[in-house]
């Protein structure tokens, strides 16, 4: 059920769609350190594991600067795109935990053979990693009832905290993990999104 929108560009385009009214909520604020104006400050992003008829603007982070001289302070919003730093696309970083078989090294061939990239089994566990052992600290997954019980099947326990499944669940999924896709680090950003149908 969630196998296919790993190359579904549609699905990849939608979830684009959403972060561009993100990043308008965003530039509509002022900066919070010293209240200037936000000007777009738009950076290239070089994502895998993403289809290759996406939106041609697929791969900008969008960012913004603050307008005042001597502050400049850089505000990049969160995305349903990019988890923090990380190069594959979010939608890559939770499905590959639910591809079938369920061994690590079966996981890697099916979704390298899938998408012609070279994601290693290093970097599968360093994902498993952050989902068991690093989400699990954020205050944005303690905020949730059972948290403690879902964070041993996280990703697979955040897409079943839904009623929708499949694309819907997805798009729930990332909007809920929102505030912990933004910066440098993981960190929980005061953020919130009207939850459009
Ligand atoms: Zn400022």
């Amino acid at each position: 059920m969630y196998h296919p929108l790993l190359t579904d560009a549609r699905f990849h385009n939608s979830l684009f769609a959403l972060d561009r009214l993100i990043a308008e909520q965003v530039r509509q604020t002022q900066c919070r350190l010293c209240h200037g104006n936000l000007h777009q400050s738009h950076f290239p992003r070089k994502p895998r594991g993403v289809p290759e008829d996406t939106h041609p603007d697929y791969s900008i982070r969008f960012s913004y600067c603050c307008g005042t001289e001597g502050c400049r302070k850089r505000f990049t919003p969160p995305s349903m795109r990019f988890l923090s730093r990380k190069v594959y696309s979010s939608v890559v970083i939770i499905l590959i935990f639910l591809l079938k078989p369920e061994t690590d090294d079966s996981r890697i061939e099916t979704f390298n053979t899938l998408l012609g990239t070279t994601l290693s089994v290093e970097t599968l566990r360093r994902w498993r990693h952050f989902w068991t052992k690093d989400i699990p600290q954020t205050h944005t997954w303690k905020r949730l009832p059972l948290h403690q019980i879902l964070s041993q099947a996280l990703p697979m326990s955040l897409l079943s905290l839904f009623q929708a499944t499949g694309k819907q669940s997805l798009i729930m999924g990332l909007k809920l993990i929102l505030p912990l896709t933004a910066g440098i680090h993981l960190f929980d950003v005061p953020f919130h999104l009207n939850d459009r149908k």
